[in-house]
């Protein structure tokens, strides 16, 4: 399966019947399938508003781990949706993950990220790119609820993946490996973490030899060294992670890094397509949380003899956010589409859905607290958290940066998008 991660865009099949609103719910069709995208949206916001939006203010405030969620998430089976039938899951794709994602999040993003850690983390990359032995050691854990992080980052090497240290060093018949990588999402009450390292042989500064293995996290030499304190997003743990001498067999390679070429890199870039359009999800569904709330706010307010609802300038605004939200609903939906069933979403068109979710979001977060005035600012209601929350969305799984230095050097070499009318004027 790892040759999905190769494919050029254009070679995805066509979208389907819900293609362009598959983020944002399913078109009516004849095969069931929208009525069982619908039932899942009911779900997921069945959960979300009865057993996490309760709870998610007071996570944030403590900055305590979201464990009520987790445990609702579980007993929901939500976590079953993306794994493989054969070990134990729905066997369901990225249009499927995305409606739950949006879900979670239009109440708590926090929350949200658990069910992302699952469906668009390890247990996805395991599925797709792992060997049999890995996939029936992992994937009824994932699918039963039990979080998995991964590790890129590490303090000197962030959107410079081939500056990372992390390495593996021979030993009999498997590695040791030496690695300090932070900002694990969840890392301190993962189960496993699939960490990207160099291989041995490989070349310090240059992607070759990059590759990946999954590290069990009660083997002997791993430790959480630390957790990062937060403006947003409090409700999930970043943790820091040292990985002195772990033991790493065969088996617990994802993807070989060979010395004499970035092959095993490419690779793991493709499959972060399911974490980039996952994390677009859940923007529009922080974004979606906070016009709704605005919306009602507005037409309960009144300003002297008018309601908010009444001023033009103020219904502009609405108009504008909603526009936004929906172009980029547009966006993740077309390259949710183009991954089909069991597929990655390709990249051009994953990166344009998470630059432009990303910004949608935090420019309607923002203007939903100026809609509420110094209510918005307040931490009573949860604005402010949606804005805190999005923030960060902005920097994990590729910034906002590196979305368009990946999509301006891809257009001005000559790519275009997947069904653009000006493909042709490029070539
Ligand atoms: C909430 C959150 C969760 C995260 N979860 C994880 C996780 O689970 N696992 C993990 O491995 N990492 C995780 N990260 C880390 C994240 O992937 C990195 O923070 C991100 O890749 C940026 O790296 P950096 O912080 O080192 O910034 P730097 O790479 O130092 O970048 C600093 C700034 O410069 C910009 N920049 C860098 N290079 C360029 C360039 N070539 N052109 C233009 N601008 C550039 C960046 O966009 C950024 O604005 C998470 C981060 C956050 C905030």
């Amino acid at each position: 399966m790892a040759s999905d991660t190769d494919d050029e865009p254009g070679s995805r099949a066509a979208p389907g019947p819900n293609a362009t609103n598959a983020a944002s719910g399913p078109a009516a069709d004849t095969s069931g399938l929208a009525a069982d995208r619908e039932a899942l949206r009911e779900l997921a916001r069945r959960v979300a508003e009865r057993e996490i939006a309760p709870g998610a203010a007071g996570f944030d405030e403590a900055e305590e781990f979201a464990e009520p969620s987790l445990e609702a998430l579980r007993r929901a089976e939500l976590f079953a949706v993306t794994v493989g039938e054969d070990y134990g899951g729905m066997g369901l794709g990225d249009i499927e993950a995305a409606i739950v994602l949006e879900e979670i999040a239009r109440v708590d993003v926090s929350s949200a990220i658990l069910c992302q850690l699952v469906y668009n983390g390890p247990p996805r990359a395991i599925e797709h790119l792992g060997n049999e032995a890995m996939r029936r050691r992992w994937l009824p854990r994932a699918a039963a609820g039990e979080l998995f992080c991964i590790g890129i980052t590490e303090p000197d090497a962030g959107s410079a993946a081939t500056s990372m240290r992390a390495r593996l060093v021979s030993d009999g018949s498997g590695w040791r490996l030496e690695a300090y990588k932070n900002y694990v999402t969840g890392g301190h009450r993962a189960i496993a973490c699939l960490v990207w390292c160099r291989f041995p042989g490989s070349e310090a500064g240059t992607g070759k030899g990059i590759g990946a293995v999954v590290v069990d996290l009660a083997a002997p030499g791993v430790s959480v060294a630390g957790t990062h304190r937060k403006m947003g997003l409090r409700g999930c743990t970043e943790a820091e992670l040292a990985f002195d001498g772990v033991r790493v067999e065969p088996e617990d390679v994802l993807v070989a890094g060979d010395p004499s070429d970035n092959s095993g890199l490419k690779t793991l870039l493709a499959h972060i397509n399911h974490e980039r359009c996952g994390n677009a999800a859940m923007c529009l569904g922080a974004a979606q949380g906070a016009l709704e709330y605005a919306v009602a706010y507005m037409r309960d307010r009144q300003i002297g003899p008018r309601r908010l609802a009444d001023l033009q300038g103020l219904q502009w605004k609405i108009a504008d956010m909603a526009t936004e939200l929906e172009a980029a609903r547009l966006l993740l939906g077309r390259a949710l589409a183009l991954a089909g069933p069991h597929g990655t979403p390709p990249p051009l068109e994953s990166a344009m859905a998470k630059l432009a979710c990303n910004l949608a979001a935090k420019h309607v977060c923002d203007e939903a607290i100026q809609l509420l005035g110094g209510y918005g600012y307040s931490r009573e209601y949860s604005l402010e958290r949606a804005y805190r929350d999005v923030r960060g969305l902005c920097i994990g799984a590729g910034t906002v940066e590196i979305q368009r230095n990946f999509i301006g050097t891809a257009i001005l070499a000559g790519r275009s998008p997947e069904g653009s009318a000006w493909k042709e004027a490029l070539r």
